[in-house]
């Protein structure tokens, strides 16, 4: 039987559970238990698959770093730290996904990731309006030099302090997607696209890493339409999308097409940043000829799969 393709994009709590730390034991801990689902997909015989993660808590992090030290390392940009993220979690998930699949006779599988950069329009009118907070708290004081100095938007987040907000401009195409195909032909799991890839834009015929963030959903419906994927699989910490989020009248959604699902968004019932890019990412996919798109809690993965949990999204 011809093996189908599944784009898996992992959320958060795949590698950092609400309330921990972040400790590397802690993390490798939480990708090895993720890990398992994703190896299940593997051994089952039907599925190809490729992965696509998000970095928020990590990126968040190394910017932390950056600025801790920056009195004795110089710091590094966004986009290399975007790029450090991807290679931290693409080894926890290498690793973890190489011991258990060897465990279980196939390390001959091979498993590699692919530092991602995507591209996006230095036109994109994200660039005009920033939005995506990163990086550490600051007072007011610290804000506005910084405002002045490095010609950062700053904004007061939530009463917790004044944090950077960058842009978070939609991705266009994916770089590496030629080396990502030849990869996954020849039966690689491949890890891709990182915290949404790093953002470059074009200038003068050259690439050129920018400071914002592209969200990762939306990055991974890329690279699902560039391995020509049958399945985008959206794995996130709650076991489906909802109607009324949160209100007395809230009600699970087993499956919708994509002209409910485009009215449910225009209706307002997905929050922006967070439910609202996963199901217009898979109203993307759907679009663009894939078989489905689903949205389904990480702990029911190989049900959602199965077309038995989550969100199924369907033409
Ligand atoms: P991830 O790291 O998986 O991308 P996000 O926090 O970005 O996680 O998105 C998942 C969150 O979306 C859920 O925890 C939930 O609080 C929120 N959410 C917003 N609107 C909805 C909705 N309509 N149905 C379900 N979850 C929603
Ligand atoms: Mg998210």
């Amino acid at each position: 039987m011809e093996k189908k393709t599944v784009v898996v994009a992992l959320g958060g709590n795949a590698i950092l559970q609400r309330g921990q730390k972040g400790t590397f034991e802690e993390q490798l801990k939480n990708v090895y238990h993720t890990a398992q689902q994703l190896a299940e997909m593997v051994l089952s015989g039907e599925w190809r698959i490729v992965i696509t993660h998000g970095n928020g808590p990590q990126v968040g992090n190394i910017l932390l770093q950056q600025d801790a030290a920056k009195g004795v390392v110089p710091p590094m940009p966004m986009d290399a730290c975007g790029a450090q993220s991807q290679g931290l979690i693409g080894y926890m998930i290498q690793q973890s996904l190489k011991n258990i699949l060897a465990e279980r006779g196939r390390g001959d599988i091979p498993i590699a990731t692919v530092v991602t950069q995507v591209l996006v329009d230095k036109d994109d009118p994200a660039f005009r309006s920033p939005t995506k907070p990163v990086g550490p708290f600051y007072s007011e004081e610290e804000a506005k030099r910084l405002r002045v100095e490095k010609g950062w938007h700053v904004v007061e987040d939530a009463g917790r302090g004044w944090r950077r907000v960058v842009p978070s401009p939609d991705p266009k195409a994916i770089v590496e997607r030629d080396a990502i195909r030849i990869l996954v032909e020849n039966r690689a799991i491949v890890i891709a696209s990182g915290g949404g890839g790093i953002p470059v834009i074009e200038e003068d015929g050259a690439l050129k890493g920018v400071e914002a963030v592209i969200d990762k959903d939306l990055a991974g419906e890329r690279l699902a339409e560039d391995v020509k994927a049958d399945v985008f699989l959206i794995l996130t910490d709650v076991d489906r999308v909802k109607l009324n989020y949160g209100k007395p009248d809230e009600r699970p959604i087993e499956r919708m097409t994509v002209e409910e699902a485009k009215r449910y968004m225009a209706e307002g019932h997905f929050a922006k940043g967070s439910m609202e890019p996963k199901v217009r990412a898979a109203v993307r996919f759907v679009e663009a000829g894939g078989e489905r798109a689903v949205i389904a809690s990480l702990d029911q993965a190989r049900a959602a799969l199965a077309g038995q949990a989550g969100t199924q999204v369907v033409a």
